[in-house]
């Protein structure tokens, strides 16, 4: 079943790739394993996934105990500072870096542990105040703090885009989220690293891939509902 899903998940992958020259060679599926137990994430693994997103640092310290370093790790909701310790030896990725003041957490919690950390910069694309995220006016001064933190790694930009009935009405969004990615690219001149676009979700990874997303987060697509169950 899982396995089914991730093919047709991959399938649609590629479809969005051909139908646009906005989009990306190369295109990555992260399995969002939030709320799925270890069993559902071995069989993702079985069937090809090579990197998992969490949204939260004790369940994926939890999971990480039983599969290890087998797969790519990448942390997707929101980090409190008080988090930062545990998080930085975990994620190969924090998507959500959101604040100055955590970006210096991270950095200084990573020199301790001599590891540079590769982040992405989440962007508030919907200027939504229920969101997380840079507004779009600070991000260019934000990147540049951030990259001269010698322990983190800008590799690009991260954003949610609102929730929509229809996905065509998300496309301006990520249309916007590419635009902020090339300006931020030029801005920044020869800087490698800044490769990565996380966006798209399950009800909208094909549009994002056709604006040019590099990375999608999709959970529900591959493991269905998630149960939430009280106080978990
Ligand atoms: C939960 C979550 C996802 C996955 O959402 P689905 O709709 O289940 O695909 C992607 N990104 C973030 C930031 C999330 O919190």
């Amino acid at each position: 079943m899982i396995a089914e899903r991730i093919a047709a998940v991959q399938r649609n992958i590629t479809l969005a790739q051909a139908r646009s020259p906005l989009a990306a060679d190369s295109v990555k599926l992260i399995a969002v394993t939030k709320n799925h137990d270890v069993a559902a994430m071995q069989a993702a693994l079985a069937a090809g996934i090579i990197a998992v997103g969490e949204n939260r640092v004790q369940e994926a310290m939890q999971k990480e105990a039983v599969l290890g370093r087998t797969v790519e790790w990448h942390l997707l909701g929101h980090l409190q500072t008080n988090k930062v310790r545990q998080a930085v030896p975990l994620f190969d990725l924090i998507h959500s870096l959101d604040s100055e003041r955590l970006a210096k957490e991270i950095n200084r919690v990573a020199g301790n542990i001599g590891k540079r950390q590769n982040v992405l910069i989440q962007v508030n694309i919907g200027n939504e105040e229920t969101k997380f995220g840079i507004d779009r006016q600070q991000l260019l001064p934000f990147v540049r703090l951030v990259n001269q933190m010698e322990h983190v790694q800008v590799c690009g930009l991260m954003a949610i885009a609102p929730a929509m009935a229809d996905s065509e009405l998300a496309r301006p969004y990520f249309r916007e989220m590419r635009a902020l990615f090339e300006e931020t690219k030029q801005a920044l001149g020869a800087l490698p690293a800044f490769q990565c676009l996380s966006m798209g979700m399950t009800n909208d990874y094909s549009v994002a891939i056709e604006e040019g997303a590099t990375l999608v987060r999709v959970g529900t697509a591959i493991f269905g509902e998630r149960q939430y169950v009280k106080g978990g």
